[in-house]
């Protein structure tokens, strides 16, 4: 998956520190992140191919020991940078700079949304401590937003059922899924989407895996569950175009490397998981 990058580290402490010309710039710009090409691979630029290191530079993590800093984005990209729009930035290969452009993509987002206080609406402030803005006035302290979420894999014998998004710019095949609400423990959240999405009933919920999901703000939890009851399915049709299930023999191979759902697609098909 996505932030499967070994041998590669992605080091998240916050341990700030001045940006420097061999630090890696994160700069994001109408809904797109600067990439730098080498051939058919991509990296993000150090500062010092776009000709200074900023003032504004906020440090963000770090990549194998080089520093990761927001900066504005500058006019024109610099040669042999281009801006990459944030969907396609899963695509780009190697999956570190992948990982690292759009897990920075996020960050910087979340600063922008969070330069004043929720409460009292003073100008907010980086903590000196941790990675989280501080109101000075009332003390509120935010940090980086995570909604949780779950994937769900719902089989019945040798079939999966699969959907499609009505509305989303990915339109290959999808789980249910949706975004844990007040209340609610993760599986009371499988059942309730499950229910939403598709109309049906399941049982025997079984956690799979998780993964950080950067463009939607998600810490995604993937379950598996089998069907309980009848088998029709009654679509939510607002959120999802098609629902429909798929034999595990007409399965196509999913795993693209990257998400977690075409990794649980792809367990199934293999008859990994029962
Ligand atoms: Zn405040």
């Amino acid at each position: 998956m996505i932030q499967d990058i070994a041998p590669h580290r992605f080091e998240r402490a916050y341990t700030p520190h001045p940006a420097e010309r061999s630090d890696y710039a994160v700069c994001v710009s109408g809904g797109a992140v600067l990439l730098e090409r080498s051939g058919a691979e991509w990296h993000l630029p150090r500062f010092a191919a776009l000709g200074a290191v900023p003032a504004d530079g906020r440090y963000l993590f770090s990549l194998d020991g080089t520093g990761c800093f927001s900066a504005s984005a500058p006019e024109e990209a610099a040669e042999g940078c281009e801006y990459v729009p944030i969907q396609k930035v899963r695509g780009v290969r190697p999956m570190e700079t992948a990982f690292a452009a759009l897990t920075g993509a996020q960050l910087v987002r979340w600063y922008e949304s969070r330069a004043f206080c929720g409460r009292c609406g003073a100008a907010a402030v980086h903590s000196t401590q941790e990675r989280a803005m501080v109101c000075p006035a009332c003390g509120q302290t935010e940090y980086p937003k995570l909604c949780p979420a779950v994937i769900v894999a719902v089989t019945d014998g040798d079939r999966l059922l699969l959907t499609r998004y009505r509305d989303r710019p990915y339109r290959g095949d999808a789980l249910v899924a949706g975004f844990a609400e007040i209340g609610e423990t993760l599986e009371d959240t499988v059942r309730r989407e499950v229910a939403e999405e598709v109309g049906l009933q399941v049982k025997n919920v079984r956690y799979y895996k998780s993964q950080p999901w950067a463009l939607t703000d998600t810490l995604l939890a993937g379950f598996y569950c089998e069907l309980s009851g009848a088998d029709t399915i009654t679509l939510e049709e607002a959120e999802l175009k098609e629902g429909f299930w798929v034999r595990r023999a007409e399965l196509t191979p999913h795993d693209e490397g990257v998400s977690l759902t075409s990794e649980m697609i792809e367990r199934f098909r293999l008859g990994e998981i029962d």
